[in-house]
């Protein structure tokens, strides 16, 4: 916490100077000292930004300092997400059991605000499906903003209760249980998950984890892959949960390949095998995780499409194929005068997400209709599927970006009329309408930068 002093419950320090032994010391020594700053670059954004890398993750630097995010143009165009270095192991789970390389359908059970669900969405196949939901319905809205930022479509948004996915029974090939835990790993960097800690609460967390686990276990299919992680240290909600979970199911245990400087510790329970990231030995914050194989027998959901897309008029069709870079790729579909594409490879697969869950956001809107006009909409310009060639641009200073991003009044030097990319840094941030002598700056109001300058 960078110098200032914090008070750790008695009964958790007692239990860690168990577990830890003689390291006990160099863990509450590193709980003094400041957390390390680091970011995960998107690889289809490409920014200039350097620093020290993350031993287990080809996209995630240490910065030196921590800078104001929210006054960095990029931030806002998704060129990054910010997030502690511990839970970018992922990839190594993604790089070792090649989840990238074939087509799957992935869930993200507790996605919100999105550190899990932006990176999985860039490790797997450009044919995979990712279901990014969240129960609390305002933290769905936030993971749906940081999804379009990140500007990758095949990330379906829900908003939906664990259970609900029992009407999903085997469909998914991946899912990720970030669960909501007792925060232990967090105490340097949060001091609110110190005084929510207790006995108690630790036991309240491993339970409701349980209920998690077991209300969506039916929508794995045979040999899918539960990936469960936390960040907190205690073995009851860790292993001891997943030891639980093989004893109500047939599950294999999967071992994963940690270098030996990396620091982590790989964690034996029972028939279970997990990694726990502690603050002293890793350049990170506390984290557990633990990769497990259905094997019992799962019965599946059938797809079967009845819904109809609705497709736009044949010239607008073509008009907007010119708008991205693989139109091949794409089904268009138009709702309430809004066009958005869909990868047509998993088309049914998003017919059947509609008709059982509740959808926050869905494909990529491209366009709305006003009368025989098309309006570019907001994801398009940050998707990675935009065709810039197809529209005008125009690179802005540092200052007129910002004033972009506070949806203020942006002065040109020259006024080439039409839609036109507001980019920083070559990066798409948002559209900008240019009329004869002025700018109508387009960028959605409820995204914009609040913040006074430092
Ligand atoms: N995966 C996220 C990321 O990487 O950015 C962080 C997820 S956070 C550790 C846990 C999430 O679980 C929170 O967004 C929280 O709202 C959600 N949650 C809370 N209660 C839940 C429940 N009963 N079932 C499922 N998720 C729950």
């Amino acid at each position: 916490m960078g110098g200032t002093e914090i008070k750790l419950p008695e009964e958790f320090l007692t239990r860690m100077q168990v577990d830890l032994g003689e390291s006990f010391a160099d863990f509450t020594n590193s709980l003094e000292s400041a957390p390390p700053t680091s970011i995960r670059l998107n690889p289809q954004k490409k920014s200039k930004l350097s620093g020290k890398p993350v031993p287990w993750c080809s996209t995630g630097l240490y910065l030196e300092s921590r800078p104001v995010f929210t006054l960095d143009p990029i931030f806002h165009a998704g060129a990054y997400y910010v997030q502690e270095a511990s839970s970018m192991f992922l990839e190594q789970i993604f790089l070792q059991l090649g989840l990238g390389s074939q087509p799957l359908h992935m869930l993200d059970l507790s996605a919100a605000p999105g550190g899990k669900s932006t990176h999985i969405a860039s490790l797997m196949h450009k044919d995979s499906l990712l279901v990014a939901n969240e129960v609390i319905r305002s933290r769905a809205s936030i993971l749906a903003e940081n999804i379009i930022k990140w500007g990758i479509g095949n990330v379906v948004v829900t908003n939906n209760d664990p259970e609900d996915f029992n009407r999903l029974r085997g469909f998914f090939d991946v899912m990720v249980v970030d669960a909501p835990c007792s925060g232990e790993g967090l105490f340097r960097k949060d001091p609110d998950a110190i005084t929510e800690w207790s006995v108690d609460n630790v036991q309240l967390c491993a339970k409701r984890q349980r209920r998690i686990l077991n209300d969506s276990w039916s929508c794995l299919k045979t040999n899918g892959l539960l990936v469960y992680c936390t960040c907190t240290y205690n073995s009851f909600e860790n292993e001891e949960n997943i030891q639980w979970l093989s004893e109500q199911h047939e599950v294999e245990s999967i071992p994963l390949h940690v270098d030996a400087d990396w620091g982590i510790e790989k964690v034996v329970f029972k028939n279970i095998i997990g990694y726990r990231f502690f603050p002293h030995r890793v350049k990170g914050e506390g984290f557990f995780i633990s990769v497990i194989k259905k094997t019992e027998r799962q019965e599946e959901i059938r797809l079967k499409s009845k819904r109809k897309f609705t497709q736009p008029p044949q010239r607008m069709a073509e008009e907007l194929k010119q708008w991205i870079r693989h139109p091949e790729n794409f089904v268009f579909s138009t709702h309430h005068e809004v066009i958005s594409m869909i990868n047509k490879n998993i088309l049914e697969e998003h017919s059947l997400l509609l008709d059982t869950l509740h959808v926050v956001s869905i494909g990529t809107k491209l366009a709305s209709v006003k009368g025989q006009k098309l309006i570019p909409e907001h994801e398009l310009a940050l998707s990675v599927e935009l065709n810039p060639q197809n529209f005008s641009s125009q690179e802005l200073s540092f200052e007129q970006a910002i004033q972009y991003l506070r949806k203020e009044t942006v002065v040109l030097p020259e006024y080439k009329k039409g839609y036109t990319l507001a980019t920083y840094q070559s990066i798409p941030l948002g559209w900008m309408h240019v009329l004869d002598n002025r700018v109508n700056n387009l960028y959605p109001k409820a995204l914009r930068i609040r913040m006074k300058a430092g």
